[in-house]
């Protein structure tokens, strides 16, 4: 189930570890500056003592919530300054995270890093940072950072729950792309969803109605894009049609 529940609560998570690529960058960096590989974790070694790698310093205040301030050691870039000094291509562990994953697309090389980074801009979340939060995720960016999770599987069955919510206009495309690329590898994929640039687009439409919450429920029709069009008792048909 791919839905839009958070994916982090802590704020040690992001999407470069989501997706698995953090560990690749890691390794660039350990191959050029001969250095292991575990320093530039902002979660071990390399982490900035004053924050623990956290970037943000908390006080806890009585009787109130508590306040999160920027780290004035590593000015919440996370880490020591030992491991800040260690240079990829001109760049720190810490510069790499705040690049956004299209930049980082273009600096890095390696085919395997490109292949991640580029599974994540096929979901339109080259605008991310890589080191930005999980816990700071829109519902709809967590839901399709799943979905970049995903598309390396086959054979799955996938339930998505109103993914376009949020999403701009010219990205819904874009997401049809991704979902016709999971059922091109043998997933079935299952939508809940009003939106009817993305309903239009089914190989088979589930009609529950006639109307919302407890006047609705009943099956009012099930079937291809182009029959349910002819379907009087169906609201999503009459406004389909004017759609095919
Ligand atoms: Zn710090």
């Amino acid at each position: 189930m791919i839905d839009q529940t958070p994916i982090g609560k802590t704020s040690r998570g992001n999407a470069a570890t989501f997706i698995g690529v953090f560990d690749l960058i890691r390794k660039e960096f350990s191959l050029a500056t001969g250095k292991e590989a575990s320093l530039f974790s902002f979660n071990s070694k390399g982490a900035c003592p004053k924050c623990n790698g956290q970037g943000v310093l908390t006080f806890e205040l009585h009787f109130l919530d508590s306040v999160k301030t920027m780290c004035d050691e590593c000015e919440g870039r996370r880490y020591n300054f030992d491991v800040l000094e260690l240079k990829f291509n001109g760049n720190s562990i810490a510069d790499i995270l705040d690049m956004t994953i299209d930049q980082a697309y273009d600096f890095f090389i390696d085919p395997k890093i490109r292949k991640h980074l580029s599974v994540l801009k096929e979901v339109g979340l080259g605008y991310l940072r890589l080191g930005q939060s999980l816990s700071t995720l829109s519902g709809g960016e967590a839901q399709r950072l799943k979905i970049a999770n995903e598309l390396t599987k086959e054979s799955n069955i996938y339930i998505m729950d109103e993914p376009t919510t949020g999403l701009h206009m010219s990205d819904i495309d874009n997401f049809y792309r991704i979902i016709r690329k999971l059922v091109d590898k043998n997933n079935t994929v299952v939508i809940i969803e009003h939106n009817l640039d993305i309903i239009k687009y089914a190989d088979w439409i589930i009609d529950l109605g006639p109307e919302g919450g407890k006047n609705g429920g009943e099956l009012i029709f099930q079937g291809t894009p182009e029959s349910i069009v002819n379907n009087k008792k169906s609201y999503t048909g009459s406004f389909l049609k004017n759609l095919l």
